[in-house]
C-alpha cells in the first residue's frame, strides 16, 4: 500500500481524483470519525456513491457542497454500496433533495429491508441472543436488551431502491465503470473499477489502514464470512501496483494487491491465535475477543470486536478445525479439533 498525493478535502469541498470523480469527507461520531464519498461526473449529471450517516451533521455538509460544488448539473443517480449506516443513512433525504433514482444491490437491499422492518424488540432480542451467544458480559447483553434498534436510530427512513449489480456499468465523462458485488465486509457489496485507467473505487473492501470489519451478522452468527471475504482477497492479491484505489475511509493508495495480500496474512495470524489459545482450552466467542484484541470496547465498537471473534471461529468451524457446541441460552462453546 502506498498513499495517493491527494489533498484530503476540507468541509464543504471536493477534491479531484481523475477527470470526472471527486472526493468528499464527511464527519462521523464514531471511533472511525470520518467517511469518504465519491462523486462521478457523467453527461447525465452526477453519480453519488453512497449517503453517510443518517444525522443532522451529514445533511448539513450534503447541503453545502449540493449548493456548491455539485451545483451545476443535477444528480442523476445515487448508488449505495452496502447496507452499513454510515453509508445508507441520508439516503432517503438525499432523494427528497435532489429527485435522484437510488441503486443498490440485490444481497444489501435485502439486509437493509430486513433491519429497517424488524420491530425494535425483536431487534433487541435478536441482539440479546446474539451477545448470549457469545458469552459476553451480563452487563452488555442488558445494554443491547434495553437499547432498541441500532440500525433505526442511524437510518431513519429508506429511499425508494431500485436494483444495480455486476454486468452494470456506469458511462462517466471519460471512463466506464464496471460494477462489482463482492461477500465478506458485507453481505452483497458494490464496488466500481475502470479498468482502462486503473482507476478502483473499493469503498470498505480494500482499506489502507484498518482491517476492514468482517463481522458474523446478526441474521445469521454461524455463517462463514470469512471465507467470502478470502474469496474477494485472493482476486484482490493480483490488482496492479499502478491502480489508484479510493477507500470508504481514510485516504487513496496504490499497490492494493500488495495491500490485499497483508490482509489476508492478518486474518491468517489471527486464526493462528485461536488455534494456539484452543490448544489450551475450549473458549467462547468472548474469550477469543480477549485474546485477538485483549482490551475492552464501548458499546458501538464492542458489536464490530465480538463479531470479528465470531466469524474467526466460525471460518475455524467451517474449515474443520475446531467444533461449536451450542446449548440454549448459554454462550456457544468452542473445541479445538485437530486435522489429519
Ligand atoms: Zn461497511
Amino acid at each position: 500500500m502506498q498513499p495517493l498525493d491527494f489533498a484530503i478535502p476540507e468541509k464543504g469541498q471536493l477534491t479531484q481524483l481523475a477527470d470526472d470523480l471527486y472526493w468528499a469527507q464527511f464527519d462521523l461520531p464514531f471511533r472511525l470519525n470520518h467517511i469518504n464519498l465519491y462523486m462521478i461526473d457523467t453527461a447525465n449529471g452526477w453519480v453519488l456513491i453512497d449517503a453517510g450517516l443518517g444525522d443532522q451533521v451529514t445533511r448539513d455538509q450534503w447541503a453545502v457542497l449540493l449548493a456548491g460544488p455539485l451545483a451545476h448539473q443535477p444528480v442523476c443517480q445515487i448508488i449505495i454500496s452496502h447496507h452499513h449506516v454510515d453509508h445508507l443513512g441520508s439516503a432517503a433525504w438525499l432523494q427528497d433533495q435532489t429527485q435522484a433514482p437510488v441503486f443498490t444491490s440485490e444481497g444489501e437491499l435485502s439486509q437493509i429491508d430486513w433491519l429497517f422492518n424488524l420491530p425494535e424488540d425483536d431487534f433487541s432480542a435478536i441482539m440479546a441472543n446474539a451477545y448470549t451467544s457469545y458469552g459476553l458480559p451480563e452487563d452488555d447483553i442488558e445494554q443491547v436488551r434495553q437499547g432498541g434498534s441500532r440500525f433505526r436510530q442511524m437510518v431513519p427512513a429508506l429511499p425508494e431502491f431500485n436494483l444495480i449489480g455486476a454486468g452494470d456499468t456506469i458511462t462517466s465523462r471519460h471512463g466506464v465503470w464496471q460494477i462489482r458485488n463482492d461477500h465478506g465486509h458485507s453481505h452483497d457489496h458494490l464496488s466500481f473499477m475502470d479498468h482502462d485507467r486503473g482507476l478502483y473505487i473499493a469503498i470498505d473492501f480494500l482499506l489502507p489502514r484498518i482491517s476492514p470489519n468482517i463481522s458474523a451478522d446478526i441474521s445469521n452468527i454461524d455463517y462463514d464470512r470469512l471465507a467470502q471475504y478470502f474469496t474477494y482477497l485472493e482476486d484482490m492479491q493480483h490488482l496492479a501496483d499502478e491502480v489508484q484505489v479510493f477507500p470508504g475511509h481514510d485516504w487513496p493508495f496504490s499497490h492494493g494487491g500488495k495491500r490485499a495480500a497483508s490482509l489476508i496474512d492478518h486474518h491468517h495470524e489471527r486464526l493462528g491465535l485461536l488455534r494456539v489459545a484452543l490448544d489450551q482450552s475450549p473458549m467462547t466467542t468472548n474469550d477469543a475477543m480477549a485474546v485477538l484484541f485483549g482490551r475492552k470496547f464501548d458499546p458501538h465498537s464492542l458489536y464490530f470486536a465480538s463479531g470479528e471473534a465470531r466469524a474467526h471461529l466460525i471460518h475455524l468451524v467451517s474449515r474443520g478445525e475446531a467444533e461449536m457446541q451450542r446449548q440454549d441460552g448459554k454462550p456457544d462453546q468452542f473445541f479445538r479439533k485437530t486435522t489429519s
